[in-house]
């Protein structure tokens, strides 16, 4: 039988719990400052299929890929932007066969660094960075694309655009907001959590909702916002370990395990019904939030 979308899935009541952070976890796998994350799909694939591996045991129904940085504007910076097929579709490939048949791949893709804004470059060419890489993920065999950490409009439209046209893949897209002094959750470039979500689903989105920059309770308070202005589409949250604190230079996300599983219940009255980790987590955490899921399904 094949397997169900994620979103019939929780439209048939299921809470799903996606997985932790790759960035932090690469890096004790022994990453260095200035290596490309991605190019460890091709180098090291024993490594990122380990991490994928340690997420699913901790109980995550969904694993991402290893390919946050890997448009070719991301990739350049490293020179390796005539990779882009090869590198995604590693990456997929790995999170495929970590999953295995029953657990989705969820194929991250991350902001290209450019502002349309700005005039620095053309739509077209953002629209074939994405394509470009939504196409090799699709290939290497994910079952979503989950666009994230994003914050312009404009460009995550592209990117769920190009998703939608040029994959069968289910699409989420991701917003990155932080709070500011007057209380109000708003991205970088200025978006709030409702017109986020309004423009993602009007572009397509099959899921969306909230990654990183805050730790669980104040995701809370994004999500009801969210879920206001789009009644029936599903909401997946990626909160990092709570607010980082700087400690010598070094960020260090405070909250444990136990400390984040307890939004669980909020976040799910609130509307989310896909959690997972962002900044900070680990596979303690993970397995954290999974028995707090199963709690309320009880
Ligand atoms: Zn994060």
């Amino acid at each position: 039988m094949p397997k169900k979308s994620i979103v019939s899935t929780v439209q048939a009541g299921a809470v799903l719990v996606s997985d932790g952070a790759w960035g932090t976890f690469l890096q004790k796998k022994g990453m260095l400052p200035g290596e490309c994350p991605e190019l460890w799909n091709l180098d090291h694939p024993s490594d990122v299929m380990d991490i994928a591996r340690s997420y699913l045991c901790a109980g995550a129904d969904m694993i991402e890929s290893n390919s946050f940085g890997g448009t070719s504007f991301k990739l350049k910076h490293y020179g390796l932007e005539g990779r882009v097929a090869e590198i995604n579709e590693a990456a997929a490939r790995i999170a495929r066969q970590a999953a295995g048949p029953d657990q989705w791949v969820i194929a991250s893709v991350g902001p290209t660094g450019q502002m349309l804004a700005l005039g620095d470059v053309t739509e077209e060419e953002i629209a074939s960075s994405f394509r470009e890489q939504v196409m090799a993920l699709d290939r290497g065999g994910a079952d979503a694309v989950c666009i994230e950490t994003m914050s312009a409009l404009d460009e995550a439209v592209l990117a769920i655009q190009a998703a939608r046209v040029h994959t069968t893949c289910e699409v989420i897209c991701t917003f990155t907001f932080e709070k500011n002094i007057r209380g109000e959750y708003r991205t970088m470039m200025g978006v709030s959590p409702s017109d986020a979500a309004q423009a993602l689903v009007d572009a397509g989105a099959h899921v969306i909702g909230t990654n990183c920059g805050n730790g669980m309770e104040r995701m809370v308070e994004i999500v009801r916002e969210m879920r206001a202005v789009v009644p029936g589409t599903p909401i997946l949250v990626h909160a990092n370990a709570g607010l980082p604190k700087n400690i010598n230079g070094v960020d260090v996300f405070p909250d444990t395990p136990e400390e984040m599983a307890r939004h669980v219940p909020a976040l799910v009255a609130a509307g989310a019904s896909i959690i997972g980790g962002c900044c900070g987590t680990t596979p303690a955490h993970i397995a954290a939030i999974r028995r707090a899921v199963d709690g309320l399904q009880k």
